[in-house]
């Protein structure tokens, strides 16, 4: 399959010098490209005419919950907090894997229309958003959101949930989509839990997903009761790892951005 994108007004190319390029086109043979001329040669099964647009590469988004997508706007006045506490966790015990389907397809949906080819999602029915992905052609990677109040038994419900979640998406064999292990937050998750997160994805090479100071509330919150601030218990625990993919991390200081970075 031949595809030419025509008289791009702008290729934003990721080379080392970040190039633009102007007036140019892009020839793609069956999902690759090809070659950047000025003038398009041979005949193509489609051409798209970017006149006055710009290509560039894909859109990668780094925290996703897909299926939310169904949930925007619900309670959406609240604090993160009684937000999470009283509406959404909750209701999220109620989610079927059908539910889950449709909310990732209508996420997918919109990044497609946005740009953004590639996801790190975080939620529930793993499955379920990895085969709504595979059906709208991205590339991801998909977890399950391990919650303390919603395990049983933290250490052995970690390592089942992690597993099985992996098993069931390796068993769809798309090799777009891979798997991640996400506990939810420092606030949210036992030591326990957080570091059989941390030993499962370094064992088996996968992202460690979580959530970060996301809030000042939140922060203060886990200030008052461990007495330290997360990345400070996050590095005491041994949980800071290359692996780790933090979400928000609105609230941190240039020290705990410097030891994260140390930490790779
Ligand atoms: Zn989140």
């Amino acid at each position: 399959m031949r595809l030419l994108i025509k008289n791009c007004r702008w290729i934003i190319t990721q080379d080392e010098k970040r190039t633009i390029l102007r007036d140019k086109s892009i020839v793609v043979e069956d999902g690759l490209i090809r070659e950047i001329v000025d003038k398009p040669y041979g005949s193509f099964d489609h051409v798209l005419n970017a006149e006055d647009k710009a290509a560039m590469p894909g859109l990668i988004n780094t925290h996703t919950h897909l299926s939310m997508t169904l949930l925007r706007g619900y309670a959406d006045d609240m604090k993160l907090k009684e937000w999470l506490e009283t509406r959404i966790w909750p209701l999220e015990k109620r989610l079927t894997g059908e539910i889950c389907h449709a909310g990732a397809l209508l996420g997918c949906l919109e990044m497609v229309k946005t740009g953004t080819t590639c996801f790190l999602d975080m939620y529930f029915h793993t499955d379920q958003v990895a085969a709504a992905a595979s059906k709208a052609g991205l590339r991801g990677f998909v977890s399950h959101a391990l919650i303390d109040v919603l395990l049983g038994e933290p250490g052995r419900e970690t390592r089942r949930l992690i597993q099985e979640s992996y098993n069931r998406v390796k068993a769809l064999n798309n090799p777009r989509i891979g798997v991640a292990v996400s506990p939810h937050s420092p606030y949210s998750c036992s030591e326990e839990t957080l570091l059989t997160a941390k030993q499962m994805a370094v064992e088996n090479n996968l992202i460690l997903h979580t959530h970060l100071a996301e809030t000042r509330g939140e922060q203060a919150r886990f200030e008052v009761e461990k007495g330290v601030r997360e990345v400070e218990y996050l590095d005491r625990i041994g949980f800071l790892c290359p692996n780790l993919v933090a979400a928000h991390a609105v609230w941190l200081t240039v020290n705990e951005l410097k030891k994260m970075g140390e930490k790779g």
